[in-house]
């Protein structure tokens, strides 16, 4: 029986640094302030949404939820977007995903302020996590890294096999694993033969999407096991990518909830407080 890797530590080790950042800052006449938009009626959207501006209220950070209805036009929310944008007083900009069919979402991030892009969504963003560069990252591919530090384990060397190349979570996960010096091989939907390539990991990342995808039968032990996979069944409960009997094979494995998930929530916003340090450090360097 492997060991669960669960977050709920690390979660609350980052929010106490984050509230204390924010009060900090509130000290110092700058009022933490995040504005997140919601298209349409996706429960699940809504649902995060809520839950982001309840933590944000516990840390001592202002929320603004904006709820467009689902026949908004692109243009509505680039205008939106840009005006955060400009305005001093927003620090952080959220935009929930997926944006309904007729929106480009490349095309809505790239209005969004690059400084302020604590979902690491805009081109510069994107960029950066490719190249390593300076920039704000998106959460849960951190969160899958800072999961396996907390427990102590390293990347270096390691044979990390990735299921998922989606932009959300796989794509940046990819680059940022190389650059933590593992060697990374990404499954995806084409994939023939999952199983063979679960065989050679040291890691496991599961990015997917699809409850169950990764069968207990396919992990073999000794193996880590990260699930940053989130669904709710129809009897309401959260379940993985991965069955949750891996566990009986695995050294250790995320749990879904507790895992990945709960730690995305702090460190986005850690990424909002790093946000407000980047525009004052901008706002400085164009003072000179
Ligand atoms: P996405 O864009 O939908 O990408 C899904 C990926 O899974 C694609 O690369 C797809 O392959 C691959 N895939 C689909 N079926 C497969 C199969 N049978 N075998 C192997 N690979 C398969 O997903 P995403 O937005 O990156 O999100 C991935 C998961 O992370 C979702 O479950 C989402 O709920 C979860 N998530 C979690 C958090 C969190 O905080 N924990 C935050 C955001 C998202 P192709 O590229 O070939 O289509």
């Amino acid at each position: 029986m492997g060991v669960w890797l669960k977050a709920k530590e690390t979660a609350e080790q980052v929010r106490a640094e984050v509230a204390a950042e924010a009060a900090r800052q509130r000290a110092n006449g700058t009022i933490p302030k995040i504005a997140a938009l919601v298209v349409g009626s996706d429960p699940a959207s809504v649902y995060y949404a809520e839950t982001k501006r309840k933590v944000a209220a516990k840390l001592g950070i202002e929320f603004e939820l904006m709820k467009q209805p689902g026949d908004v036009t692109q243009d509505q929310l680039i205008r939106i977007v840009s005006e955060w944008s400009r305005d001093a007083a927003v620090h952080g900009i959220m935009l929930e995903l997926p944006l309904p069919a007729h929106i480009s979402t490349s095309a809505v991030a790239a209005a969004i302020d690059p400084l302020k892009d604590v979902d690491g969504v805009t081109p510069a963003n994107r960029l950066a996590v490719m190249t390593g560069e300076s920039g704000l990252v998106p959460a849960t591919p951190q969160s899958c890294i800072r999961l396996l530090k907390a427990y102590g384990y390293t990347l270096e060397g390691k044979n990390v096999t990735l299921v998922g190349r989606g932009q959300t979570v796989g794509l940046p996960l990819f680059h940022m694993l190389q650059r933590e010096q593992a060697t990374v091989t990404v499954c995806h939907s084409r994939t023939p033969d999952l199983t063979f390539h679960l065989k050679h990991a040291d890691i496991v990342v599961a990015a997917v999407g699809k409850p169950g995808v990764i069968t207990w039968e396919m992990i073999l032990p000794g193996t880590i096991v990260i699930d940053a996979g989130i669904h709710e069944l129809p009897d309401g409960r959260i379940t993985g990518d991965v069955d949750p009997r891996a566990i009986e094979v695995a050294e250790a494995m995320s749990p879904v909830p507790g895992g990945v998930g709960t730690l995305t929530t702090a460190l986005l916003f850690e990424n909002a407080m790093r946000a407000i340090r980047l525009q004052q450090q901008a706002g400085r360097e164009a003072a000179r």
